[in-house]
């Protein structure tokens, strides 16, 4: 099959071009830390936006798929659902003490969407987001979302959002001052926004100036949770309790969709009132929680978080010393947290040739091809040392193409 022609004929034209001007490769497999294409390549995977924490297809994940699958994969949604109720049981678990509710959904922008909605709900009609946030593209979500080229085709969006300049906590403090009750959402990193991290002190402080002003504060871990960042959630231990978190990406091990809002009793008040005030046929799908429950279990298991921190050490270091090959003045940073590392060029056009040479050399990261100037590199927390070097030696020939 060619699967070029039918991404030009049915898939779009745009993404044909993107990925015929790179040469990118047909993907075949996956297993662990690695990805084959129809040729038999095989690359390191730093990329899927966070997705692979555990790897491609983590058996016991993958297990518990096949057990649900062969027994009950999707649910009637009268009855009960022993999965839905303990995969809510096991994220509770591992989440800030305080939250207590979970809404299960399937993508990212959902879990945003319902978060907002839950807001409004609790009467908080102004939103607060950040500059350089990003947090999905459906229309709700992208009226929070930070970027021009994604919002302006499709304007109007939500009214009475306002934008504050992220890691600036007396800038929020003044636009809380002001006006209604609202509602403020944050990222504890900020991944599509170029791996922004804010400075020491700024996610606690954000706590405090929002209880003081009666706004609700809604949490984006969507690609910092679950471990990415070093440890189980970005949202310092010492913080005090978000009233809304957000998971998604990696809660499904990598294998199937799935989302969740962690919300505080007080705040998911209205769904406990009407449940119906906000449903999806897909919320809670027993495959999805099935994924959930051995997701969580197994990065437990594996003290996932632990090893992307050490992980995440060797990386940055070893990233940092190969980014000395490139020439002068091309690269700009090199920065991480955990398993989230940022690289920075100067040009647009040098991200898009550094995430050529990375697939080239074979590693694929998470790149926007050239659209903004930094790639990220995402690994899986399963690598070993050769994978690591492999890695790190990949990079270095990338920047020294540049
Ligand atoms: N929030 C954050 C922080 C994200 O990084 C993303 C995706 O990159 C989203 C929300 C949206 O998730 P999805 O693409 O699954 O809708």
């Amino acid at each position: 099959a060619d699967v070029l022609a039918d991404y030009r004929r049915h898939v779009g034209a745009g993404a044909a071009a993107l990925a015929e001007a790179l040469a990118l490769p047909v993907e075949a497999r996956s297993e662990g830390a690695y990805l084959w294409d129809t040729a038999g390549r095989r690359y390191l995977q730093c990329g899927g936006y966070g997705v692979f924490i555990l790897g491609h297809r983590p058996a016991p994940v993958v297990a518990a798929l096949h057990r649900q699958l062969d027994r009950h994969p999707m649910s009637g949604r009268l009855l009960l659902s022993a999965e839905l109720a303990e995969a809510a049981a096991a994220l509770v678990a591992v989440t800030p003490d305080g939250l207590e509710r979970v809404y299960f959904g399937c993508t990212g922008a959902e879990a945003v969407e319902t978060a907002l909605k839950l807001a409004r709900a609790n009467g908080r009609r102004r939103i607060v987001a950040m500059t350089g946030g990003f947090h999905g593209k459906t229309l709700g979500a992208l009226s929070v979302t930070d970027r021009m080229s994604f919002r302006v085709p499709f304007k109007p969006l939500l009214p009475d959002v306002e934008r504050v300049p992220y890691g600036d906590v007396d800038a929020l403090r003044a636009t809380l001052r002001d006006g209604p009750p609202a509602c403020v959402i944050v990222e504890p990193v900020q991944g599509e926004g170029g791996v922004r991290i804010p400075p020491d002190g700024y996610l606690a402080a954000t706590r405090d100036v929002t209880a003081e002003h009666g706004a609700l504060l809604v949490v984006d871990e969507i690609q910092t949770g679950l471990g990415r960042l070093g440890r189980w959630w970005g949202w310092p231990d010492d913080a005090g309790t978000p009233d809304l978190l957000l998971v998604g990406k990696a809660l499904g091990g990598g294998c199937v969709p799935v989302s969740a809002v962690l919300s505080t009793a007080e705040v998911f008040r209205p769904l406990d009132r009407n449940p119906r005030l906000h449903t999806s046929t897909f919320s809670g799908y027993p495959l999805g929680m099935a994924a959930v429950t051995a997701t969580l279990r197994h990065l437990q298991a594996a003290a996932i978080p632990d090893r992307a921190a050490s992980l995440g050490r060797a990386l940055l270091a070893g990233v940092r010393e190969a980014a000395m090959r490139a020439a002068e003045g091309v690269v700009r940073d090199v920065r991480g947290r955990g398993l989230l590392v940022g690289v920075e060029l100067a040009r647009p056009e040098q991200a898009a040739a550094f995430t050529a040479a990375l697939v080239g050399n074979g590693v694929l990261p998470t790149s926007s091809l050239g659209a903004d100037t930094v790639v990220r590199l995402c690994p899986p927390a399963v690598l070993d040392d050769a994978d690591l070097d492999t890695l790190i030696r990949a990079c270095a020939a990338a920047f020294a193409a540049l």
